[in-house]
């Protein structure tokens, strides 16, 4: 475990070196644009019953869905946002913005709402389409990210479309407050006496390259801080797209990037409003997710939509989106009301009236106000907060399974990207067996388990840590509160395991 990988004899100039990044984003360009390409057009195929038989076997498909879904919850607990690093079209959108009309991202937009609506859209598109069972639509979800990526570029300074459209981005940044590590500077008195300031600078500058009598010029187009921070005022990771940038740029060696403590974000800072929304979203989307597997439960989480879509009339499609608005929005809030109403009456206090000296004694005494010295959104942002880490774990219990089921499938999907042969040498020809799990039932559900335990464990720690941070009157009623919240939640986890792993 080191704090600064940059110090590493070999891996710290590698890290430091742009063409390490240039390169590794350029092949990641490339596999973005193979898996557009063998996607194209593959729907279903002629003369076979199944809708959606290239699931598995296409290269569109698996990696998108299979792969890079489900390992990037992965990454981000170990590395926060270390897949941004390395993203093609977070790149793209860099560097089109330097060459287009470099208009600033009014303020409006940075707070959470586009991105939100985003992640809503594509859950839409998921219920509408099944875009995630067909190569063909995954490649226009694809070209449509690198094209809004291009367009935002064309319009705005640096990374809009990070900002704006990338719910993987604002997903990373959640879990980036949880993961050990970190992007910061060594010393703030070092950046406060830098003049120059390269690592946020943006203006042009002239360089020339010389080979014998050779000579080139052009203007160099710095990119400066994709997401408008500065690095020596950076205090949580969850903006900073770790694009490297200051690292390589910084003319004093200070910047340092690598392990710190676990939850460091979580227990010293306090989720956005609009962050908080956006939790608030994910929270219900991945519940409803989860609990899938579980009928009985799924049917009490989908009761209401499927009751208001009939008393409006509405057909099967109608369905889709009052269920997207239920499960993104309103079922979410319904899981923080126990927890809040415990609250509420633990702010309650009794006065005997009959007394009189009890009742003078109360008109003295100044009452701290019912949500202390947070305010209502304080105190739900923190109550919002404290979730995070049992999310995270139920999140990545989810990708390891789909992971362990589906991975074995990489192998066909290397040696044809279109998945055809695949499918019809598995499902047809029945020459080559379907690929298996990696692990065995009993291996992964008590996994599972593990991670969801860590998650509970992880998450009732946060909320009293962060019980601290209320008024000392009420941090008791805080933290019996969001307990409730969290074995709430677990509950739902834990029912949905059970049913899941050991009862079927
Ligand atoms: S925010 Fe999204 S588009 Fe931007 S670098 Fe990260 S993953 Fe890529
Ligand atoms: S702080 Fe540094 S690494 Fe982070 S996004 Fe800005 S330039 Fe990139």
């Amino acid at each position: 475990m080191t704090e600064n990988l940059l110090d590493l004899k070999i891996i710290g100039p590698i890290i430091r070196s742009s063409w390490t990044w240039r390169l590794v984003r350029l092949a990641m360009l490339v596999l973005l644009v193979m898996m557009i390409v063998y996607g194209w057009g593959q729907h279903a195929l002629p003369g076979v019953a199944v809708k959606d038989p290239l699931m598995y076997t296409s290269l569109t498909t698996f990696s998108l869905w299979v792969v890079w879904m489900m390992a990037m919850v992965l990454i981000a607990l170990i590395a926060g946002r270390s897949w941004c690093t390395i993203c093609p079209v977070g790149w793209f959108n860099g560097i089109v913005s330097r060459y287009g009309l470099r208009q600033d991202l009014p303020s409006w937009a940075k707070n959470f709402v586009p991105v939100t609506l985003t992640l809503v859209l594509l859950q839409l598109l998921v219920y509408f389409f099944a875009i995630h069972r067909f190569p063909d639509y995954s490649s226009i979800l694809l070209l449509s990210m690198l094209a809004l990526a291009g367009m935002s570029g064309l319009i705005f300074r640096r990374r809009a479309f990070c900002l704006l459209f990338c719910p993987a981005g604002a997903v990373f940044a959640l879990y980036a407050r949880v993961a050990p590590w970190q992007l910061r500077v060594k010393s703030s008195h070092v950046c406060a006496g830098c003049e120059s300031k390269p690592c946020i600078a943006t203006q042009p500058f002239s360089r020339k390259a010389i080979l014998g009598n050779l000579h080139l010029n052009w203007q160099a187009k710095p990119e400066g801080c994709p997401v408008e921070l500065v690095p020596a005022e950076i205090h949580d990771s969850s903006a900073c797209t770790l694009c490297l940038n200051c690292a390589q740029t910084c003319c004093n060696d200070n910047i340092k990037i690598g392990f710190r403590a676990w939850f460091t974000d979580l227990v010293h800072g306090v989720l956005k409003p609009g962050e908080s929304l956006f939790f608030l979203v994910v929270l219900g989307l991945l519940t409803a997710n989860f609990s899938k597997v579980h009928v009985d439960l799924r049917e009490a989480i989908f009761w209401i939509p499927e009751r208001l879509t009939l008393a409006v009339g509405w057909e099967a499609a109608g369905f889709y989106p009052i269920a997207v608005a239920w499960i993104g929005f309103l079922f979410p809030m319904l899981i923080l009301v126990p927890g809040f109403l415990v609250y509420l009456l633990g702010r309650i206090r009794i006065v005997d009236l009959d007394n009189q000296a009890g009742s003078e004694s109360l008109n003295q005494v100044v009452e701290p106000p019912v949500f202390g010295k947070l305010g209502f959104w304080g105190l739900v942002s923190r109550m919002i907060q404290t979730m995070l880490p049992v999310i995270l774990m139920a999140h990545l219990a989810l990708a390891v399974v789909k992971l362990n089921a589906k991975l074995a499938y990489l192998p066909l999907v290397i040696q044809d990207p279109s998945g055809v042969k695949s499918f019809l040498a598995i499902t047809v020809a029945q020459t080559i067996p379907a690929p298996g799990v990696i692990l065995s039932l009993d291996v992964i559900k008590w996994m599972i388990v593990g991670f969801l335990l860590a998650g509970v464990v992880s998450s009732c720690w946060v909320a009293w840590r962060l019980s601290h941070q209320v008024l000392a009157k009420t941090k008791q009623t805080f933290f019996v509160a969001v307990l409730v919240n969290i074995l709430l939640l677990s509950g739902l986890y834990g029912a949905t395991v059970y049913e899941w792993l050991f009862v079927r």
